[in-house]
């Protein structure tokens, strides 16, 4: 039997996923996705489909690729989603299709134990804090009977715990083959499981890691692959032009002059003044981060000229000419002992790089780059490409063909475009010539779900629209007894909504308001799912990481609430040089650009509302101009498409009908 008919068995009413699977029913959306992928799979095709909610596209993809028998490689988003996929879905399906396929989940390097490092942390001539001792301690112990090295396995080690650099490995202090532990190396190992199974579960972050450096492995596997699928494609321009671009910290300089010292003074001690070279570079990197001024986390400054917006051009370019002395007298002193010890040869390297990128940022931005100075604690140096065509269209040509078969791209997401061509996908990646598919969600939108924009409301850039905002969701918590998720689309609007509620249920010890930050996401999102439970009541405000990724079904959740319209910041510098670019082809940044990333990422968060087919709810969005600006219409067109509720009296009425359906009330 062809693979066709073989997906199209498994998805039909009596196929295997219905006898194995006592919650899955046929969705026709689902097989027309499944059956898109199996041709593609036989024919070499490269495909983009955009699945509405509820589509089921994880097992969309999975069957076909599962059964083609095929070596394939898929990416998703996070870390979280990889491990979904590799730990839950696969071998879920595996068993149910009785398939022998062997699989794979491949990380970055950070991800791994570095054993090496372990060992250097283990004999660090400077003492350690206590607390890392302990942390140390449990890596060790637990070092003896892991078998993947993967770091995640320990619970009581978070993802930003600042043991992790001292004992994972970074491409600059990997020491490479002439690493003692070369042969047992964690990241070795999964590198070579990866090449040995027939599916691979990777990340974007990955995907495009090497793209300057082979150092990821992904080359290598890409070229033994016959299919690769990108699921929560849409992240995948701005995580590439992160990678493809090129960066420079001053955390990576200050770790290096860390490093400097210590390894210089103990592997080749009084030889040169070690301590005083370290120095040298801080000394640098300090006046550089002095002349950029502190900015609020995550300030990204535009750099069209000689030096970033807002900075003095004297003091940036003697701060970089500065850096560049530094680097090269230790270059030199390295590059003098290079032959003592593996660790000062390896540094060597790295103060070659380091130099070789100050020296970069010194001069004019590379032609078709935009160039930005991240300001925080620290800063960053960076120059990116504006979009990822010119990378992906390279890597799909390179491996295009296999075996004399032409390899299959496959792109997936909710949240592609408004087109049918998905043109605003499938332009940036250079996927124009792509079959595109567009699936709608099996969800019956205008039963399920009513979308109310309040018109009497101040506009989203009057001050009083956060407090506003605030009493609107107090109001309507209180009818529904919390079941409320508020998206916001900064961090200040959040902050601003959340005290506001605070101080409306300062008297009411049964309304509990959850905010992102007080707990990791996923506590937040179980305390919440807990609908009622001790008698609370919940209202849950959050920014842009609870956009996606929040999948709470059933009556925990019957009110969205959106404070505006996610325009992307005017002054993010990326934002800003696509925007030209667009304006010097002639066309208009607004519509090309602006517009339809704000619908996506409105689609994205009103996704968060209806979960499953039982769900019912209302997504309230606190910005007027969807009713008046023109925009608002072509927006409004694009949600799913739900009741309108026109007035105030309409919504109240709505929320006291949800009180009554829900089955918290019934029961
Ligand atoms: S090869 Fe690199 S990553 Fe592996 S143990 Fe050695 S230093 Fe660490």
């Amino acid at each position: 039997m062809d693979l066709l008919a073989l997906v199209g068995g498994t998805f039909a009413t009596g196929g295997a996923l219905q006898r194995r699977i006592a919650s899955y029913r046929p969705r026709a959306g689902q097989t027309q996705m499944a059956q898109a992928i199996a041709e593609a799979l036989v024919s070499g095709e490269r495909l983009v489909v955009q699945a509405g909610t509820g589509t089921g596209k994880t097992f969309a993809y999975l069957v076909p690729l599962l059964m083609s028998g095929e070596r394939v490689l898929v990416s998703t988003a996070t870390k979280t989603l990889q491990e979904q996929l590799f730990s839950r879905d696969i071998p879920g399906l595996l068993d149910v299709l009785a398939l022998p396929t062997k699989t794979a989940i491949l990380k970055g390097r950070s991800s791994y134990l570095c054993l090496h490092r372990l060992r250097l942390a283990r004999e660090a001539s400077s003492p350690l804090e206590p607390r890392i001792l302990a942390l140390l301690a449990k890596i060790e112990l637990w070092s003896q009977t892991t078998r993947a090295g993967d770091l995640s396995e320990i619970q009581a080690l978070s993802e930003d715990s600042e043991v992790l650099p001292l004992v994972s490995s970074t491409r600059d202090n990997c020491v490479g083959s002439r690493c003692q532990a070369w042969q047992a190396c964690y990241v070795n190992l999964a590198r070579k499981r990866a090449l040995e199974s027939d599916l691979v579960v990777i990340n974007h972050h990955l995907f495009f890691a090497d793209s300057k450096v082979r150092d990821s492995g992904v080359a290598e596997l890409l070229p033994t692959v016959q299919a690769v699928v990108f699921d929560e494609a849409h992240h995948l321009n701005d995580v590439g032009v992160q990678f493809i671009g090129t960066r420079l910290s001053s955390h990576q300089l200050l770790t290096f002059s860390r490093e400097l010292a210590q390894e210089g003074n103990k592997s080749a001690p009084s030889a040169e003044s070690w301590s005083l070279c370290a120095l040298d570079i801080r000394r640098e990197v300090e006046k550089l981060i002095a002349s950029a001024g502190r900015g609020a986390g995550g300030l990204r400054r535009t750099w069209s000229g000689n030096a970033p917006e807002g900075v003095s051009l004297e003091q940036w370019t003697a701060g970089l000419q500065g850096l560049c002395d530094s680097l090269k007298s230790a270059f030199d002193a390295l590059s003098k002992h290079a032959e003592r010890s593996v660790e000062l040869r390896a540094l060597a390297e790295r103060a070659k790089r380091l130099l070789a990128l100050t020296a970069l940022f010194s001069n004019c931005a590379e032609e078709d780059t935009t160039r930005w100075l991240e300001c925080g604690g620290g800063i960053s140096l960076n120059q990116a490409p504006l979009t990822i065509r010119q990378f992906l269209l390279q890597r799909m040509d390179q491996a295009a063909d296999i075996g004399g078969r032409r390899q299959s791209w496959i792109f997936t997401s909710a949240t592609l475009g408004v087109d049918q061509q998905l043109s605003m996908f499938t332009k940036t990646c250079g996927l124009e010539g792509a079959r595109t598919l567009r699936v709608e969600s099996p969800f019956d939108f205008s039963k399920q779900a009513a979308l109310f924009v309040p018109p009497y409301f101040p506009k989203p850039n009057e001050a009083q629209h956060g407090a506003s905002v605030a009493r609107f969701v107090a109001q309507s918590a209180e009818v529904l007894g919390g079941r409320t998720l508020v998206l916001t689309t900064t961090l200040h609007s959040m902050r601003t909504v959340a005290r506001g509620l605070e101080a409306y249920f300062l008297s009411d010890s049964s309304m509990k308001i959850l905010v992102q930050g007080q707990a990791p996401k996923h506590e937040l999102l179980h305390q919440f799912s807990q609908l009622g439970s001790g008698g609370s009541a919940y209202i849950l405000v959050a920014s842009v990481s609870f956009w996606e990724g929040v999948d709470v079904v059933g009556d925990a959740l019957q009110l969205l609430v959106i404070d505006k319209l996610p325009f992307a910041p005017p002054d993010d510098p990326l934002v800003q040089a696509r925007g030209l670019q667009i304006e010097n082809s002639g066309k208009n940044a607004f519509k090309e650009l602006h517009l339809p990333n704000a619908i996506m990422g409105l689609m994205q968060g009103a996704g968060r509302l209806i979960r499953s087919e039982q769900d019912q709810g209302v997504l309230a969005i606190c910005d007027t101009r969807l009713l008046s600006m023109g925009y608002g219409k072509k927006i409004l067109a694009a949600l799913p498409a739900m009741r309108v509720l026109t007035s105030q009296e309409e919504f109240d009425t709505e929320l006291l009908r949800l009180t009554k359906s829900s089955t918290k009330d019934q029961c």
